[in-house]
């Protein structure tokens, strides 16, 4: 069993919610962290049980980080939006910066997603 988070901009959320449907099997083997609003989609559409952090932009970036840090999440999936300025960009970054320094599988779209899926 992996800990997987979950997390995607606005004009990402659809994308999410369709990649977590099309997963949903195997989904169901893992445990699932979200930010507020992705989360509380995929959970919604999916009625898989994700535990749910505060929205993104208030905080539940740093909070996905912070588990990152203490070691409590193997795999983070992050739709970002290429397109569009996010007001807490310095927190995508930082969470960007902090898989990558605890080498934490990271998907970053869906055919990675996809791929990264396969593997845990
Ligand atoms: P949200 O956060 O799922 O609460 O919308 C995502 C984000 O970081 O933009």
């Amino acid at each position: 069993m992996a800990r997987i988070g979950l997390v995607a901009h606005d004009d990402k959320k659809d994308e999410m919610v369709a990649w977590a449907l099309a997963n949903l099997d195997k989904l169901s083997l893992h445990e699932l962290w979200g930010t507020g609003t992705t989360g509380g989609r995929v959970m919604a559409a999916t009625g898989l049980p994700v535990t749910l952090l505060k929205s993104g932009p208030l905080g539940g970036d740093q909070q996905l980080g912070a588990l990152i840090a203490e070691g409590r999440l193997d795999m983070l999936v992050f739709f970002i939006d290429p397109l569009s300025a996010q007001p807490h960009d310095v927190d995508v970054k930082a969470l960007t910066r902090l898989a990558t320094l605890y080498d934490v599988l990271c998907a970053f779209n869906k055919p990675t997603a996809d791929a990264v899926l396969a593997v845990v």
